[in-house]
C-alpha cells in the first residue's frame, strides 16, 4: 500500500504535492482550471488514511455527489474498498442531512423529517400565497423561495427579520410588503410538517453548531481533518459550519479558484476565499500554474477572456500540453442552423476520428437552449443527454410514488399528503382538504392528524367522507406495519399494487402510460438495488428512509453512471469541474451570453466572464464557439450580434469557420474605467468601433419584428470599398453584384421588405441562391 501512495504522489508535480505532504494546519491551494486542485484532494486523503488518520476522523466536501462517488472510487485504487468506505464524503446538504438526522430532535424536529425539494417549496410557498389571498403576480412563488433563500442562506432567521427594518423595507419597496409574513407562515408550515427545505439543512446545522457547545465538540472531534473542493462557491451558511467544525484541530484544506466562482446569485461569497488566511493563524498558501486538461491554445484563450476582469487574484496558467486546433467559432443564420452545425460536426469528427458520444458536450448560458440542439441530434440519430432538466425522481409518476413512501416515514408531511390524498382518486375532494388545511392550521397540527382524529372535530363531513378519510389513514398505517417487517423493496412493490396508482396507468393505455410504468419499474429496480447494497455494506434492511433521503439530495448528474455513450447537454453552471475532449460552447451573442440580465454593473460583468471562463476551460482538445444571427426568444426573432467574449480572444487563438463580421462589430465600451453602477440604457449607447455614426433604418421602413439597435451597420470597421448593407438600398431586379463567398452573380427578383427583403440571385459559380439582404454581402458592380 506505501508503494502505490509513494506511485500516486510521485506522479504530481513538486507544486502538487506540497500541499499533499502538509498533514496538519490550514491551507489554501488557489489555482487556475485544470490545474489539479481535485486531484490534489483526492491523492491527500489518501496519503492521510496511509499515514494512519483513521477514515472516521475525515470529511471532504465536494460539488456533486458525483463528485464525491468518484474521489472515493479513486481513493479506493489507493487504500482499499474497505477503508474508503468509511470516510465521510458529500456535498454540504447531503452530509449534514445525516448529521441532522443523528441530532433532530434537539431541535424539534423528528428523526424521520422529510426532506422538501425545491417542488414541494414551490406549491407549499403558492398555497400560503393564495390562503394570505396575496397577488400572484406580485408575489411569484419561485421569486419569494429565492428570497426566503438567501435569507437563510444568510442566517436570517424569521426573528432576525423582523428586527432588521432595512430588509422590511427593502421588501416593501420591491412591492412585497408581506414577505416576512410569508416566510414565518413557510417556515411555521415546515415545521409543523417535520420537514426540512434545502436550505434549512445549512441552516439547522448552524444552529445546532452554536446552540448546543457540546454537539460541536463532538462533530469537532470527529472531523480532524476537513477537504473543500470548489471552495469559491461557498454561501455564508456552508463557511460557517466550515469554520465552526475545523476550529478545534484547525486541519482544514481548501481548494478554490476565485476565477470560477459562479454563483454569486445564490449567494456564494469569493470573500470567503480572501477571508481565509485571516480566519486562521499561519495559513499555508499553495498556488499551482500548470494545466493539465487542456492543449495550449484553449489555456491561453481562457487567460486572455479572464484578464478582462478586474476583480481577481494574480494567477499563472501555463500548461504543457501541445499547441492543439484553434478554437473554431462559427456563425449561422438562426438558433436552428447552428444546431445542424453542431449536429453534423459531431457526425463528421466521429467518423473521422473514431470518436465516441460521450467525449462531446455541449454547453449554453440557458436550458431554452438545449431545443434546439435536440431537434437536430435527434435528425442525425446521435444520442444525447440533458443533465439538469427534471430529475428522475422529480417526474410525476415517480413522485406520487415516493409520496406514499413519505408518509409511511412521516405522516405529517403535507406536500406528500396533499399530493397523493385523491390520487388515484378516492373520492376526497379539494373542498375537504381545504377544510382539512384549515383545522390543521388552526390545531396547529398536522393534516394527519386532524384525518386520525376526524370524529371528534366537526369539519361538518358527511359520513362518508369521514369514513374515506378514515380508509386513507388505515392504509398509511398498514404499510408502516410493513415498513417495520420488510425491506423497502417490498413494500414499495405493495404500495404502488394497493394504492391503485399501477392500475390507474395501465388504464391509460397510450405511449406515456406504459411509460410511465416503466419508470415506475425503473423505480423498483433502483430501490432492489439500494436494498441489496445495504443488506451488503453493514447487514442493514435497506431502510426506505435512507432511501427516501438519497432521493431527496440526487440531481440526475447523480443518476449518471458515466457509462452511457451520449453527447452532453448542459448549463454551464453544471459543467464545473468536469472535462470533456471537444466542447461545444453555444449561443456566444450579446444579451444572451453575457445574459441581457446580468450586464447592469461590473461584477455582474464579471461573473458573466467567469462563467465563460469555466465554459472554455472543459475543453481538452477542441472548443467550438457557436452563434447565431438571429434566434426566437420569448416567442420572437431576435436579432443578436457574437458576444463581447468571443472577441476578447487573441484571433491567434481563433479560426473562423465563416468569415468575419465587420458590420456587426459591437465594441462595447464597458471596460472603461467609468464603469460603476451605471445604469443600462447608457451601456446600451456603446460607440460605434470608429467615429461614422451609425445608420438608423429610416422610419418609412415597414417595421421588421427585429430589435431595431442591432440592425445599425458600423460602417467603422468596414474595408473602404467593402460590402455594404443593402436592405434598404436600391437593388433592382437585373443588377450584376459581387458577394464575399459567391462571387459574381444577377438578381432575378427581389422579395418582401425592410429586414425580411430577400434578392433571388444566380451565381456564376454555384447557381441560384436566396439571400437574406440585410446579412448578405453584396456590391453592385
Ligand atoms: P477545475 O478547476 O476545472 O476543477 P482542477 O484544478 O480540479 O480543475 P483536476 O480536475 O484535478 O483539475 O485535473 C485536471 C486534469 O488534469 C484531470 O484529468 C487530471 O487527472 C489531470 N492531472 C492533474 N494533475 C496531473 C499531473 N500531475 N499529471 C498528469 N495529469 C494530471
Ligand atoms: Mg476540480
Amino acid at each position: 500500500e506505501k508503494n502505490i501512495m509513494q506511485k500516486y504522489i510521485s506522479q504530481l508535480n513538486e507544486a502538487q504535492q506540497a500541499p499533499v505532504l502538509q498533514k496538519d494546519g490550514p491551507m489554501i491551494v488557489i489555482a487556475g482550471a485544470g490545474s489539479g486542485k481535485t486531484r490534489v484532494l483526492t491523492v491527500r486523503i489518501a496519503n492521510l488514511m496511509s499515514q494512519g488518520v483513521d477514515a472516521f476522523n475525515i470529511l471532504a466536501l465536494t460539488f456533486t455527489n458525483k463528485a464525491a462517488r468518484e474521489m472515493k472510487k479513486r481513493i479506493a485504487d489507493i487504500v482499499g474498498n474497505n477503508e474508503a468506505k468509511n470516510l465521510w464524503m458529500g456535498t454540504f446538504h447531503s452530509v449534514f442531512a445525516k448529521i441532522l438526522r443523528i441530532e433532530s430532535e434537539k431541535l424539534g424536529y423528528p428523526s424521520n423529517f422529510t426532506i422538501y425539494d425545491s417542488q414541494d417549496s414551490v406549491r407549499l410557498i403558492g398555497q400560503i400565497i393564495k390562503e394570505m389571498q396575496l397577488d400572484k403576480d406580485i408575489y411569484k412563488p419561485k421569486q419569494v423561495l429565492g428570497r426566503i433563500s438567501q435569507y437563510k442562506n444568510s442566517l436570517i432567521t424569521v426573528k432576525a427579520y423582523f428586527n432588521n427594518p432595512e430588509l422590511q423595507e427593502a421588501d416593501a419597496m420591491s412591492k412585497k410588503p408581506r414577505l416576512g409574513e410569508i416566510y414565518q407562515n413557510y417556515v411555521e408550515r415546515c415545521f409543523k410538517s417535520g420537514a426540512m427545505d434545502f436550505d434549512d439543512l445549512l441552516l439547522k446545522t448552524n444552529e445546532l453548531l452554536t446552540r448546543f457547545p457540546d454537539v460541536l465538540m463532538k462533530y469537532q472531534d470527529r472531523f480532524r481533518y476537513i477537504l473543500v473542493d470548489e471552495y469559491q462557491d461557498t454561501n455564508h451558511s456552508q463557511y460557517l459550519i466550515v469554520r465552526a467544525l475545523s476550529d478545534r484541530f484547525q486541519n482544514i484544506c481548501v481548494v478554490g479558484d476565485d476565477a470560477q466562482s459562479i454563483y454569486a446569485f445564490r449567494g456564494a461569497n469569493i470573500n470567503n476565499i480572501l477571508n481565509f488566511q485571516k480566519d486562521y493563524e499561519n495559513v499555508q498558501m499553495y498556488r499551482l500554474e500548470q494545466n493539465y486538461r487542456s492543449s495550449k491554445n484553449i489555456v491561453e484563450a481562457a487567460n486572455n477572456v479572464i484578464d478582462n476582469n478586474k476583480t481577481k487574484l494574480d494567477k499563472v496558467v501555463w500548461t504543457a500540453n501541445e499547441d492543439g486546433p484553434k478554437i473554431k467559432v462559427h456563425r449561422s443564420l438562426t438558433d436552428g442552423e447552428e444546431g445542424r452545425f453542431v449536429a453534423s460536426t459531431i457526425f463528421e469528427e466521429k467518423m473521422q476520428k473514431q470518436m465516441h458520444n460521450n467525449e462531446f458536450a455541449i454547453l449554453y448560458r440557458t436550458n431554452a437552449q438545449s431545443r434546439a440542439m435536440e431537434d437536430a441530434l435527434r435528425k442525425r440519430d446521435i444520442p444525447y443527454r440533458i443533465y439538469g432538466g427534471l430529475s428522475f425522481y422529480q417526474r410525476k409518476e415517480i413522485k406520487d410514488v415516493l409520496s406514499y413512501l413519505r408518509l409511511v416515514i412521516n405522516p405529517k408531511d403535507e406536500e406528500a399528503l396533499v399530493r397523493v390524498i385523491n390520487y388515484p382518486a378516492r373520492g376526497i375532494g379539494d373542498t375537504t382538504v381545504e377544510k382539512l388545511t384549515v383545522a390543521a392550521n388552526h390545531y396547529k397540527r398536522s393534516i394527519f392528524e386532524v384525518m386520525e382524529h376526524i370524529d371528534k372535530i366537526d369539519l361538518k363531513l358527511n359520513s362518508g367522507t369521514k369514513a374515506k378519510l378514515q380508509d386513507f389513514v388505515t392504509m398509511i398505517k398498514s404499510f408502516q406495519i410493513i415498513n417495520e417487517n420488510q425491506d423497502a423493496f417490498y413494500l414499495t412493490d405493495h404500495v404502488t399494487k394497493k394504492t391503485g396508482l399501477i392500475q390507474e396507468l395501465k388504464k391509460d393505455g397510450t405511449p406515456e402510460g406504459i411509460a410511465r410504468i416503466e419508470n415506475i419499474e425503473e423505480l423498483l429496480n433502483g430501490i432492489k438495488d439500494f436494498t441489496e447494497g445495504q443488506k451488503e455494506v453493514d447487514g442493514a434492511r435497506g431502510a426506505l428512509s435512507e432511501f427516501l433521503e438519497d432521493v431527496a439530495l440526487a440531481t440526475d448528474l447523480d443518476n449518471d453512471t458515466g457509462d452511457d455513450d451520449r453527447v452532453a447537454l448542459m448549463t454551464i453552471h453544471l459543467a464545473k469541474g468536469l472535462e470533456f475532449p471537444t466542447v461545444f460552447i453555444v449561443g456566444m451573442e450579446e444579451d444572451l451570453f453575457p445574459s441581457a440580465m446580468s450586464m447592469n454593473t461590473r461584477s455582474e460583468l464579471e461573473e458573466e466572464r467567469r462563467l465563460f471562463y469555466v465554459a472554455l476551460t472543459r475543453a481538452e482538445h477542441q472548443a467550438y464557439l457557436t452563434y447565431a444571427q438571429s434566434r426566437y426568444r420569448w416567442g420572437k426573432l431576435v436579432d443578436s450580434e457574437p458576444s463581447r467574449f468571443v472577441e476578447e480572444i487573441n484571433d491567434q487563438y481563433l479560426e473562423y469557420l465563416t468569415p468575419v463580421e465587420t458590420n456587426y462589430r459591437y465594441k462595447p465600451s464597458f471596460d472603461a474605467d467609468i464603469f460603476g453602477d451605471v445604469d443600462k440604457s447608457k451601456l446600451r449607447l456603446a460607440k460605434p468601433v470608429s467615429g461614422t455614426p451609425p445608420k438608423y433604418i429610416t422610419d418609412s421602413d415597414p417595421k421588421p419584428n427585429l430589435n431595431i439597435r442591432k440592425l445599425k451597420p458600423v460602417s467603422g470597421n468596414a474595408p473602404s470599398n467593402g460590402n455594404t448593407n443593402l436592405f434598404d438600398s436600391k437593388l433592382t431586379v437585373g443588377n450584376i453584384v459581387m458577394h464575399e463567398r459567391f462571387g459574381k452573380g444577377e438578381v432575378l427578383n427581389l422579395e418582401g421588405a425592410g429586414a425580411d427583403k430577400k434578392a433571388e440571385i444566380r451565381f456564376e459559380v454555384g447557381g441560384i441562391k436566396k439571400l437574406l439582404l440585410r446579412f448578405a454581402k453584396l456590391d453592385v458592380i
